[in-house]
């Protein structure tokens, strides 16, 4: 049989004031056909894992394109329609095609549809009808739509937070996908709503509430009573009518998977007081620093700045902080600044220049920060990740440089991704192993690599578009009631199969 693989990936936050246009997908590249191949070889992404479960069972495989943009506001609609045309073209030029292996991120807000991901299921569900396969993987942090349901046969979600199964997720789609062309086996799908967030720092598959739920449904799975699980914590800054959290259980019998789908739902709920976060004072974490006297540097986690989370990571509020309290240990910062950069590179390494730092695109939460700074190095702003996420993959941050104001040093960028990687400092000479002070702006993703120099990692109270302090976000379209807007300690599940009518 003959699959095409596809993907379209980007995490909306509706608080970001700023548009995601073509430009930002362009910028870490589309790529396509035979480069979609060779960029995911011997990595552990999604397309990867589509690639692999594909041959390994004797399958042909057609790669059309994968489009990623980094985390903000909401995309512009003639991106979806780019990818769209696109992919449709490839599976008119390229019949008779028997599926579809779709890796989309789910969490995607078009700035004229809330359900972006559910917009591109439809649209191609009417180019493939109702006979062949549409298997998708998507991020544990998607928005599950009715709309997503009725027109997927197959949706798989990460197993794993911070997220190290990219890969094993899309296998796991593509391999129950191909159940679809079997008499017996394939799954009925339910899926039930949650309606619920919590913020991203609050919970994790290593620990705590989640873990023990994560623990709970892989033992339903591995005593055969389901086939498949997946437990989307919706990412918390998507302000969408349709918006919630979701499990989704897939066994043969119908029912079966409406009930434990509905029993897992309800044990996600109620969970949701277990799943917060403890947010420390600014000033409380520089004095741990201070007094820090291991090998290991203090990372202060400035996650309501994360732009893997859609924020603008242009806050100097750690930078101001620190150059406030006249802190003397080594530290290491990174910010988003696109006119910084550019001043950077007129100044020239080694020579010195007032700067103002941050505060460009986020103005409801920064203002810029006045700096005299001494310009370090100057890069091309491309690195490959080492983390799970993108392992391998060639990243681009733009044009980008390393200032120097006394003892901290600050990678300058023009486009933050990935910010969860060590590499955003490693490549660009800023050791963070060496530092006695480190910015992070990742809620959790960071400690897949972090962790592997230190422990001493503490999310801090400062402002942002992606703010643990769900309930300073100033929802609009949530369906409520909700947690933690609303006082509820019960709701009603609702019970969607996937594949059928609405
Ligand atoms: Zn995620």
């Amino acid at each position: 049989m003959k699959f095409i693989i596809a993907e379209f990936m980007q995490e909306t936050n509706s608080f970001s004031p700023v548009k995601c246009s073509m430009e930002f997908f362009q910028l870490n590249g589309i790529t396509r056909g035979e480069d979609l191949i060779e960029s995911n070889k011997n990595t552990q992404s999604q397309i990867a894992g589509f690639i692999n479960a594909a041959i390994e069972s004797g399958n042909e495989i057609i790669p059309a394109l994968s489009m990623f943009a980094q985390s903000n506001g909401p995309v512009e609609p003639e991106a979806a329609e780019y990818f769209l045309g696109e992919l449709q073209e490839t599976i008119k030029n390229n019949e008779p095609i028997d599926g579809l292996f779709l890796s989309l991120h789910g969490a995607t807000q078009l700035a004229n549809d809330d359900d972006g991901a559910g917009f591109i299921l439809e649209a191609l569900r009417k180019t493939m009808g109702q006979d062949r396969l549409i298997a998708c993987s998507t991020d544990l942090h998607a928005n599950i739509t009715k709309k997503m349901l009725k027109n997927a046969n197959v949706i798989c979600g990460f197993h794993t937070y911070p997220h190290i199964d990219l890969y094993q997720t899309a296998y796991r789609a593509a391999t129950l996908g191909l159940k679809f062309f079997e008499k017996k086996g394939f799954p009925v799908f339910a899926a039930v709503k949650i309606p619920m967030i919590v913020p991203a720092e609050g919970y994790s598959t290593n620990d705590g509430a989640f873990k023990d739920l994560t623990c709970y449904a892989d033992d339903l799975q591995k005593k055969g009573i389901i086939q498949d699980f997946s437990l989307y914590q919706m990412q918390p800054w998507l302000d969408v009518s349709e918006g919630g959290s979701c499990v989704i259980v897939g066994t043969e019998n119908r029912e079966t998977a409406g009930t434990i789908a509905m029993t897992l739902a309800k044990k996600n709920f109620e969970s949701r007081k277990d799943m917060g976060i403890k947010l420390y004072n600014l000033d409380d974490v520089i004095d741990m620093a201070l007094a820090n006297n291991t090998e290991m540097p203090v990372v202060v986690v400035d996650s309501a700045d994360s732009s893997n989370a859609g924020a603008c990571g242009d806050s100097p509020a750690v930078i101001r902080r620190l150059i406030e309290r006249k802190v003397t240990i080594r530290s290491a910062a990174i910010i988003n600044d696109v006119p910084a950069v550019k001043q950077a590179f007129k100044t020239g390494v080694g020579n010195s220049a007032n700067f103002l730092l941050g505060g460009t695109l986020d103005k409801s939460f920064n203002v810029p920060l006045p700096v005299y700074a001494r310009v370090k190095s100057l890069h091309d702003g491309i690195f490959i990740p080492e983390g799970n996420i993108w392992k391998g993959k060639r990243n681009n941050i733009g044009k980008t440089a390393v200032l120097q104001i006394g003892n901290i040093d600050v990678v300058v960028c023009q486009c933050m991704i990935n910010t969860a990687d060590p590499q955003l400092y490693r490549a660009f000479g800023v050791e963070p192993a060496l530092y006695k002070l480190v910015v992070v702006k990742s809620a959790t993703q960071y400690k897949v690599n972090y962790n592997k120099f230190t422990t001493l990692c503490y999310p801090v109270d400062t402002p942002g578009a992606a703010t643990a302090k769900l309930d300073t976000l100033k929802i609009k379209k949530l369906p409520r009631p909700f947690y933690p807007f609303d006082d509820i300690d019960t709701f009603h599940p609702e019970i969607i199969y996937m594949g059928e009518p609405i």
